[in-house]
């Protein structure tokens, strides 16, 4: 049968993803060190890349300088155009994008649905940007004075991603940039180039994106990242990773000798705080979801469980019972619900988090070896606030339950914490647990749901060591652009000589 008219086709694969983009050349890069991108799950080689040099990060940026002043000039339509293009290949190549999430960072097809998803709804928020960067006139004290404040670009923007939510997290950074007339650099984690970073550029690349305004650097953040943030060029440097790299970075661009910005989205620790009015079945559909979606390696993961006392009997015994029964395996199988951690190394250092939080004492209640990089769920109860397994961020299926003697104590140990991501409270008196969300030190807290949550229009940030800067709506297009005060005197007005 003829395939109907108003079906469109399904595009090509994207091919040449073993090539990084730079200046708009599908290329190798030039430092000759080969690098291979392997599914975590079963160790197939997805791609092998010859990774950038100094030299190509130059290129990426000069290029970059170039184009962003006729983007900068171009029409707000002919940007809004591009994007909206983005957001149509997005959708077409939904499955594409989705199985390579999966296969390239061990994504279950939900985690992976949701971050295609998330990638989408920003570049289709991007697109407003050009109609949304509008200044203000304001009155003077000056006699025959105008003050006029108009929105710019900031020119180029250099962006580091991690590899945990890649394409979302790198297209963040990259679709507000592009939509607020800025060219961006973008340098993807070693362990997913290929969603952090080359999609991106083929998905903008066939949106008609002018050519030089995005580049991809594919190379260790060991031997290019110093280089890629203390370049003169960019304007900013919008970093997404942990707290210890982010700290660095900031150091980096606040010391000179060239000033920039900096945006960093880090690390969190975040607590899921169960008050004693809370249904406990919904505490722990909140508490299973929020700690193991895509094995806990998500900065807003529930990394602290902290329950009120006289429910804490039997929420434990029901969240043990609920973790104990998670499929891991697969992430392609559509009955997983964990698949693999990341990479050895990740794996080595969850397993040392386990041992000390044995050697400080905590019951484990639910535990298992690792099969490959599939590390099934642990449990820890009877777990002390001040104990490294609740100050550190874990990144992975470890679930330490704190119990709390009422809702002074349990603020006391959500707020201890050099973090402050996301959190959440489970309560049935809404307003309640609202008043006490508001005294959580977090830039994100959630009511009655999962501490895991990211929506395009609403600010995405953290407080304390968690980060600077907000993304998403009108926050991240403040970060994305300067304001340029431009008094005009109409008419002359008399000075002191
Ligand atoms: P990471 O800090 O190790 O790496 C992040 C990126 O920085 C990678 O691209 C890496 O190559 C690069 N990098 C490393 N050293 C560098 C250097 N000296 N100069 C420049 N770049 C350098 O983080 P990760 O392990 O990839 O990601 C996990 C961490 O990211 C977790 O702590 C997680 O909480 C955090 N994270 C935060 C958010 C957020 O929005 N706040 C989102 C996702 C992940």
């Amino acid at each position: 049968m003829a395939p109907s008219p108003n079906v469109p086709a399904a595009p090509r694969p994207y091919t040449d993803l073993d090539k990084l983009f730079i200046a708009g050349a599908w290329r190798d890069g030039g430092s000759g060190e080969t690098a291979q991108d392997v599914n975590p799950y079963n160790q197939d080689v997805l791609a092998t890349h010859v990774l950038a040099d100094r030299a190509d990060v130059d290129e990426a940026y000069a290029a970059a300088e170039r184009a962003q002043r006729e983007w900068a000039a171009a029409a707000p339509a002919e940007r809004a155009a591009v994007l909206r293009r983005a957001v149509d290949i997005f959708d077409a190549r939904h499955d594409e994008l989705v199985e390579w999430c999966q296969r390239e960072s061990g994504s279950i097809r939900a985690k992976a649905e949701f971050e295609v998803g998330a990638a989408r709804n920003i570049t289709e928020e991007a697109a407003s940007f050009p109609y949304r960067m509008h200044g203000d006139i304001f009155p003077s004290d000056t006699p025959g004075k105008e003050n006029r404040v108009y929105r710019q670009p900031l020119g180029v923007v250099g962006v580091i991603s991690p590899w945990n939510f890649p394409l979302n997290l790198s297209n963040r950074s990259v679709a507000t940039a592009l939509g607020c007339g800025n060219a961006a650099v973008l340098k993807p984690a070693s362990d997913t180039p290929v969603t952090g970073g080359l999609l991106l550029a083929k998905i903008y690349e066939e949106a008609g994106l002018p050519e030089g305004l995005l580049s991809v650097v594919v190379g260790r953040g060991s031997v290019i990242g110093d280089y890629f943030v203390e370049h003169p060029v960019p304007k900013l440097i919008s970093f997404t990773g942990s707290t210890e790299v982010g700290l660095g970075i900031g150091a980096k661009t606040a010391g000179g000798p060239r000033l920039k910005r900096v945006a960093l989205e880090l690390g969190g620790n975040c607590p899921l705080v169960v008050l004693d009015d809370a249904d406990v079945a919904h505490a722990v559909d909140i508490a299973v979801i929020g700690r193991f979606l895509h094995q806990g390696q998500i900065c807003m993961s529930t990394n602290r469980i902290i329950v009120d006392a006289s429910l804490a009997d039997e929420f434990t015994e029901r969240f043990v019972d609920r973790a104990r029964k998670l499929v891991c395996g697969d992430p392609l199988d559509p009955a997983t619900d964990i698949g693999p951690i990341i990479n050895e190394s990740q794996l080595a250092g969850l397993q040392q988090k386990v041992r000390r939080a044995k050697e400080q004492g905590a019951q484990v209640l639910l535990d298992g070896e690792p099969d490959g990089l599939v590390m099934p769920p642990v449990v820890f109860g009877g777990v002390d606030p001040a104990w490294d397994i609740a100050l550190q961020e874990s990144f992975g299926p470890l679930a330490p339950i704190i119990v709390a003697h009422g809702e002074d104590e349990a603020l006391r140990f959500a707020n201890m914490s050099d973090y402050g991501l996301s959190s959440a409270v489970v309560g049935t008196d809404v307003e309640r647990a609202t008043a006490f969300a508001r005294q959580i030190d977090a830039g994100m807290t959630h009511v009655n749901d999962m501490t895991v949550a990211d929506e395009q229009h609403v600010p995405f940030g953290g407080e304390k060591n968690s980060g600077l800067g907000r993304f998403n709506g009108r926050w991240v297009l403040e970060e994305m652009t300067r304001t340029h005060w431009t008094s005009v005197q109409h008419a002359p007005h008399p000075y002191p000589f």
